[in-house]
């Protein structure tokens, strides 16, 4: 009798810790994933995931991803990034090396299978790698792939109609999904063209040749591709829903995103490292001001990441279930009506992390 009724307690104590009955919950989660089989679309169902990807490995449209997607209510999506607009963006000689270094290219042969990945972590961990995500201050990170260059008109055109190309390929999908519009160094591209582009920029705006100004040029490159891609969708089908991770992360100005040409954008407010509580507030109440900032149509979407991986990186950063429900109850607090999150499926694989998170998201509609 005494056990049973601790068990009825802890219950009690449990659906306290959650928003009431009718109270606020977020109405859609951005997610960034493969529509998956029927037991995985199911699963991003319940959590009211808005869209998934339904294409085949070569980007055409699956029939069979599309009407399952249907089937749960689920938005069918392409994914989309600045892959190959016109260069590889270029670092400095340091953050190149940097770079390759975490990439393990340093790491002789016999280091390959398990020792390797462990190598691997290892070296993360003593880096405090932070995946493209803020890096600990002070600390200087570069993004361990390399993203295709996005500065100048001539990209956002070929970006814009490879886009296009892309939604003509896929008739049946109603959402764009935008990611790694970025740079690799956290700050801009140092290949000749773009160094020309900010040249001629500072002067024409009459600006001195300093790391702020240079700073405010690589924004205005990530506004002016994002513009160009929403347009674009736009002018191809209004209908279209265009949402965006922003990813990696500006160090210039890591919060931009109420400037950007997007139905919904989701900046990061709480990494696969733990941030402290009340940076993860003062982020989500940011995104949450500024959503309208620049666009009547714009929703800003706070993104929360989690990764049971990102633990063995750096386990002092460890982030349990308990944190993750702070979190999103933070977020929801902050005004948030819509939630982003990555990795969805690391989230549905485990059903501790997916009971916290279907605790703060509605219902599905259906
Ligand atoms: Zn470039």
């Amino acid at each position: 009798m005494r056990l049973r009724l601790m068990l009825a307690m802890a219950g009690v104590l449990l659906a306290c810790s959650a928003p009431a009955g009718g109270g606020p919950r977020f109405r859609k989660v951005f997610a960034f994933t493969d529509i998956g089989d029927d037991e995985h679309a199911a699963k991003l169902a319940e959590l009211n995931v808005f869209a998934a990807n339904c294409c085949d490995a070569a980007n055409r449209p699956d029939p069979e991803k599309i009407a399952r997607a249907k089937r749960f209510g689920i938005v069918p999506c392409v994914a989309f990034g600045p892959f190959c607009d016109s260069h590889a963006q270029v670092l400095s000689p340091e953050e190149a090396r940097l770079q390759a270094e975490l990439q393990s290219r340093f790491d002789p042969p016999e280091a390959k299978g398990d020792a390797g990945e462990q190598g691997r972590t290892d070296r993360w961990r003593t880096r405090h790698y932070r995946l493209g995500g803020e890096p600990e201050p002070g600390n200087a990170e570069a993004y361990i792939e390399s993203i295709g260059c996005f500065v100048g008109t001539n990209a956002c055109a070929k970006g814009a109609a490879g886009l296009v190309e892309r939604l003509r390929a896929n008739p049946e999908v109603k959402a764009v999904c935008l990611d790694y519009i970025g740079y690799a160094n956290y700050r801009g591209c140092r290949h000749p063209d773009c160094l020309r582009l900010l040249k001629a920029w500072l002067e024409r705006e009459g600006l001195a040749d300093t790391e702020e100004n240079r700073g405010r040029f690589f924004e205005e490159q990530i506004v002016a591709y994002y513009a160009a891609l929403y347009d674009a969708v736009k002018a191809y089908d209004p209908s279209i829903v265009v949402y965006a991770h922003l990813y990696p992360v500006f160090l210039p100005d890591p919060l931009y995103g109420s400037r950007l040409k997007l139905d919904y954008c989701a900046q990061t407010c709480a990494w696969y490292f733990r941030w402290p509580v009340e940076k993860v507030r003062k982020y989500a109440e940011t995104v949450v001001r500024g959503q309208r900032e620049h666009w009547p149509f714009a929703h800003g979407v706070p993104f929360v990441a989690y990764g049971p991986w990102a633990n063995d990186i750096d386990p002092d950063f460890r982030k349990t279930p308990e944190d993750l429900d702070r979190e999103l109850r933070v977020v929801l607090e902050s005004g948030a009506e819509y939630l982003s999150v990555h990795e969805i499926d690391s989230i549905i694989a485990d059903p501790v992390v997916f009971a916290v998170f279907k605790k703060y998201c509605a219902s599905p509609s259906r």
